[in-house]
C-alpha cells in the first residue's frame, strides 16, 4: 500500500506506501509547516537523525529569506556562526564555511576578514542547503490541520500552490515555523499599492521610486533605515525630495555591545521562561533598544550619505523629522497627502509624498488552521498558545506540536533571532529522540542572570 511522498523541489506526490500501524497511510513522525531558516535548521539537523521520518512544507515555490529587503550592502545581524547547524554541530555538512569551499569561494572570505556577511549571502547559502535535503517541498501551502483521535495522529491538508490540487498528510507530532508577517496600519491598508507599501516589498517596488518627485519612509527600525539609505544613495542621481519620519524621540540605535547582546543566550532564555506571564510581558516592554533599533554602522552610512548631499547644495531636499506620528493618508491627484501629528508639540500638519514607504515591522504570523484544533492546546487571557520550556505548545493529547515562531511572549527577545534558533533545534531533536543527541550546557556567556544560581 502507498502514500504520498512529496518530491524535493517540484512538489508533485509520488507514490504511496503503507504506514507503520496497518493504517491505510503513512505517517511521519514530524511534519513541518514553514521553511523559514528556523525550519530549515531543523530539517538540516535531521537528516543526521534518519530516526526522525520527517517533511517540512512552504508555500513559497523556492526557499526566499526576506527576498524584498536583500538589498546590497546589506548584512546578517549575527556572526555567520549562527547558520543553520555549527552551534548544535560544527562538523555538520551543511556548516556555511562548508558552503563556501563547495562554492570554492573559501579565499575570498578569507580576505574578506568578516563575521558579518551579506544577506544575500545568507540567503544563497539557505538556498544551497535546502537544494541538498530530501525532506522539504516547495509550492505546497498547507490550509488545514486535524487531529485525529482514534488514530493518534495529525492530519494536514496541503494545497498546491500551481494546481490547487490538495492532498492529506498524516504526522504523529508538528512543528510549526511560519514566521512572521509585515505589519501595515490601518490608515495604509486600503492605499496598499507599488506606491504606498511596506518595507518587506522594497526591491519590488524600488523602480516606482526612481521615477518619483518625493518619497517618505515612516518607522525608524532597522528596516526603515535600510531603506531610507538605499534612497539617500540614489537621490543624488534621481533628485526627489526625501522626508523620513518616525514617532519615536530619535532614531535611536540598536543596544549592540558584546555584554548586551548575551542576552541573545540560552542563559538568558532559561532565565526569562521562568517568570509569571505578567511579569514576562513587563520585561519584554522594556527590552525594546535590544531589537528595535537601527544598527550603528547603518546609521553612521546615513550620516555620512546626508553630509555628501550637503555638499555644494544650501538646501539639500532631505528632512528627517522625530517626534511625529502618521495619522492618515489620502490620494490627492497623482500624489499622498500624509496626516502628520509632532506629539510634543501637539501640532498637526500635513506633508506630499508620490511615494510612502511603511517600515512598521511584523508580527508573528499564526496561521488561521492553528484554530482547527485550538481546542486541544491551551491559551493564555490575551489570547496566545502556552509553550513549555522545550518549545512545545501545552496541547491535551499525547501527540507534540512543537514551535519556532510567535514564542516571543514565552521565551522572550532572543525567539527571533537566527542565533538562538539552532540551540532550540537541539532541544526539539532530543525531546523528539528521548535522548540527548546533542549536549545542552547551562552556562554560556560570561555574565550571570539568575543570582539563585550562584
Ligand atoms: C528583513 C529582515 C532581516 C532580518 N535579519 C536578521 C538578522 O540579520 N539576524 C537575526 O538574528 N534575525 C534577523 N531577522 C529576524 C529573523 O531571523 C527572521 O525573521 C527569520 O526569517 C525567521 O525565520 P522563520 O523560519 O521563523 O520564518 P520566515 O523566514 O518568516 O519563514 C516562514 C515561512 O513559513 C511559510 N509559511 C507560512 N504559512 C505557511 C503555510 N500555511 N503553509 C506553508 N508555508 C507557510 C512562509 O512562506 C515562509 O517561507 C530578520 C528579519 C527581517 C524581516
Amino acid at each position: 500500500m502507498l502514500v504520498h511522498i512529496f518530491t524535493q523541489h517540484e512538489g508533485t506526490a509520488a507514490d504511496y506506501h503503507e504506514g507503520g500501524n496497518g493504517l491505510n497511510h503513512h505517517v511521519y513522525d514530524l511534519a513541518g509547516i514553514g521553511i523559514g531558516p528556523f525550519n530549515l535548521s531543523l530539517a538540516a539537523l535531521l537528516e543526521d537523525t534518519p530516526e526522525v521520518d520527517s517533511v517540512f512544507f512552504d508555500q513559497k515555490p523556492e526557499f526566499d529569506w526576506h527576498p524584498g529587503m536583500l538589498i546590497v550592502g546589506t548584512r546578517l545581524q549575527v556572526p555567520f556562526m549562527a547558520d543553520l547547524v555549527t552551534l548544535a554541530d560544527p562538523t555538520n555538512r551543511y556548516s556555511f564555511l562548508n558552503y563556501l569551499a563547495e562554492k570554492n569561494r573559501l579565499y575570498p572570505f578569507y580576505f574578506l576578514q568578516r563575521l558579518d556577511i551579506p544577506r544575500r549571502e545568507y540567503n544563497d547559502y539557505c538556498k544551497w542547503v535546502e537544494s541538498e535535503l530530501n525532506n522539504c517541498c516547495f509550492g505546497k501551502k498547507v490550509t488545514a490541520l486535524d487531529y485525529l483521535e482514534d488514530e493518534g495522529h495529525y492530519s494536514l491538508t496541503v494545497q498546491d500552490i500551481h494546481s490547487g490540487e490538495e492532498e492529506t498528510i498524516y504526522s504523529r507530532n508538528l512543528v510549526l515555523g511560519t514566521g512572521s508577517s509585515p505589519v501595515l496600519p490601518e490608515a495604509f491598508r486600503d492605499l496598499a499599492s507599488e506606491r504606498v507599501f511596506h518595507t518587506s516589498q522594497f526591491l519590488d517596488y524600488q523602480d516606482h521610486c526612481r521615477d518619483a518627485r518625493s518619497i517618505t519612509v515612516v518607522g525608524s527600525g532597522q528596516s526603515a533605515a535600510e531603506a531610507f539609505r538605499e534612497l539617500l544613495k540614489e537621490r543624488m542621481e534621481h533628485n526627489y525630495k526625501l522626508t523620513w519620519i518616525t514617532r519615536s524621540a530619535s532614531f535611536f540605535s540598536m543596544e549592540e555591545s558584546k555584554l548586551t547582546v548575551e542576552q541573545f543566550s540560552p542563559d538568558y532564555v532559561n532565565y526569562f521562561y521562568q517568570f509569571p506571564q505578567d511579569k514576562k510581558d513587563r520585561i519584554f516592554a522594556t527590552q525594546d533598544l535590544l531589537y528595535k533599533g537601527i544598527s550603528s554602522h547603518t546609521i553612521t552610512d546615513i550620516y555620512n550619505l546626508l553630509y555628501e548631499n550637503s555638499v555644494s547644495n544650501e538646501e539639500i531636499n532631505v528632512d528627517l523629522q522625530v517626534l511625529t506620528e502618521v495619522n492618515g493618508i489620502r490620494e490627492k491627484g497623482d500624489t499622498y497627502e500624509i496626516e502628520c501629528r509632532q506629539w510634543e508639540q501637539d501640532y498637526e500638519f500635513t506633508r506630499e509624498s508620490d511615494v510612502v514607504i511603511v517600515g512598521t515591522g511584523y508580527h508573528p504570523n499564526v496561521p488561521a488552521f492553528v484554530k482547527d484544533i485550538s481546542d486541544y492546546i491551551s491559551w493564555d487571557d490575551k489570547g496566545r498558545y502556552e509553550v513549555q520550556p522545550d518549545y512545545r505548545l501545552k496541547v491535551n493529547v499525547p501527540n507534540d506540536i512543537y514551535v519556532q515562531s510567535g514564542i516571543s511572549h514565552s521565551h522572550g527577545i532572543g525567539s527571533t533571532n537566527l542565533g538562538l534558533a539552532v540551540h532550540r533545534n537541539k532541544i526539539i531533536i532530543n525531546h523528539l529522540l528521548g535522548r540527548e543527541k546533542y549536549p545542552i550546557y547551562e552556562k554560556n556567556v560570561f555574565q550571570n542572570f539568575d543570582a539563585r544560581k550562584l
